[in-house]
């Protein structure tokens, strides 16, 4: 039986199952996951999961009789080591082998770890699938000087979190300014007040040099400034590595993901690559990306399940992207690097505004702290290329959706 072989039944994977279906692709469809559960939502991980607001139950994307019902043949716990292109096969750790006359590659990345001197002693901790978060939740429970490494998204939330429990939190970040690479100096100024005025102590500038182990369980850390901190429980957050060892090893090509084209198809015919492994071409970057967020995987995937049964429809999302931190809702569209000027829309002090980024007069992405609205507005701005002027963007009583009628009209 050959078909259609996924491999990685995450929001990429499931995705592109389910738009070949949708698009009517009849032959058989298998997704190989190396992990026990089935397809689960990853952002509560850093959530609500580990604030036990929600169940482990409910973090499940779909259940079996879902993908019985689309005909999706889901090998879960089976881990794919080869991709035999000549052959057109895929080889299981287990020893098996799964015929294929198209492939998608939707590994998902994973977390870059530490590298340290020594071993990693007991209690330093990475967050990345759900076996991670149960054991994250456990260790939360029992510690209470938590050294977070790395103010990126996972890190934050994880303050956040651990915050909200009642720990004592330090977040050490390198750079002089949190979620330097995605948000402005305004937003990233507003989340290390509102991450001070939980409590937590964000070290910026410093950067974790050493471990230090009691009995082979952590103990503290000691940063570049000299300081030495107290740890019980240490969380690495400092950025992912896409899984494309299986790619690259089939002589696909790889620069920083799996480079693919607007259909996520890789230089290899009936190969294709989706979600966080990938690496594509957006003209909202001006560059080549690999992008790390839920949109993009379900977008991009599907763009993948369409072509896989010929309906070709091109990739063409604005980058999108959330985090939830405390009651802040923060928000990105588009890709700010590069801006050359930024404006203000809404209220910083009442915690709801925009910060638009302009480069060369073009609106080209928007971040929002409590602000969907002005989110919703922006991505059909940006896809369009439509630009407010910054005084009508940072003018609240304008309505930049009125920018939008033109579209709309010549839809209509
Ligand atoms: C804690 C956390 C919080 C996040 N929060 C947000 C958020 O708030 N907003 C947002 O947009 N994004 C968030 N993300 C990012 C988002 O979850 C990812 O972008 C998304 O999961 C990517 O989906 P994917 O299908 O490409 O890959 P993944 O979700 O990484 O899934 C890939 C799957 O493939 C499996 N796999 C890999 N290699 C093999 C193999 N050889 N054989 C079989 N299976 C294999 C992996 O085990 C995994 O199950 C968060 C991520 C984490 C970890």
């Amino acid at each position: 039986m050959s078909g259609l072989v996924i491999i990685g039944a995450s929001y990429a994977g499931v995705q592109a199952a389910l738009s070949a279906r949708e698009a009517v692709y009849d032959e058989p469809v298998t997704v190989v996951a190396d992990e026990h559960s089935l397809p689960y939502q990853r952002p509560p991980l850093s959530k609500d999961f580990l604030l036990d607001e929600t169940s482990e139950h409910n973090l499940i994307l779909r259940d079996d009789a879902f993908f019985a019902s689309k005909r999706i043949d889901l090998l879960l716990g089976r881990r794919v080591i080869e991709i035999d292109r000549t052959a057109r096969q895929v080889a299981l750790a287990d020893g098996g082998r799964l015929d294929f006359d198209k492939l998608v590659i939707a590994t998902g990345s994973r977390a870059r770890r530490i590298s340290i001197p020594g071993a990693e002693p007991d209690g330093v901790c990475y967050l990345r699938s759900v076996a991670d978060a149960i054991d994250l939740k456990a260790r939360l429970g029992q510690a209470n000087e938590i050294v977070i490494v790395g103010g990126g998204f996972i890190g934050l939330e994880v303050a956040s979190s651990a915050a909200k429990l009642g720990k004592n939190v330090t977040v050490i970040e390198a750079a002089s300014r949190l979620l330097e690479r995605a948000v402005s100096p305004i937003v990233s100024r507003f989340l290390l007040d509102a991450h001070a005025q939980a409590g937590v102590d964000v070290r910026l500038g410093d950067i974790v040099i050493a471990m230090t182990g009691d009995a082979g369980r952590i103990a503290g850390v000691d940063l570049g400034s000299g300081v030495r901190l107290r740890a019980d429980l240490v969380v690495v957050g400092i950025g992912g590595i896409a899984n494309d060892e299986l790619a690259s090893a089939a002589g696909l090509k790889c620069s920083n993901g799996i480079v693919v084209d607007q259909h996520g198809r890789t230089g290899a015919s009936d190969i294709y690559a989706a979600g966080d492994c990938a690496s594509h071409y957006s003209r909202f970057a001006e560059g080549w990306i690999r992008l790390e967020s839920v949109q993009h995987a379900q977008d991009q995937a599907r763009a993948v399940g369409l072509a896989i049964a010929d309906k070709h429809e091109p990739y063409d999302s604005v980058p999108r992207f959330w985090s939830d931190q405390y009651d802040l809702k923060l928000q990105i569209v588009g890709h700010s690097g590069r801006s050359d000027q930024m404006v203000t829309r809404g209220s910083i002090e009442e915690s709801s505004y925009s910060v638009f980024h302009y480069r060369q007069g073009r609106l080209v992405a928007v971040d929002s702290i409590n602000r969907p609205g002005d989110q919703m507005a922006a991505r059909r701005l940006i896809a369009a290329g439509i630009s407010p002027t910054p005084g009508q963007a940072a003018d609240s009583s304008f309505d930049i959706k009125s920018l939008l009628k033109a579209i709309d009209k010549a839809v209509a």
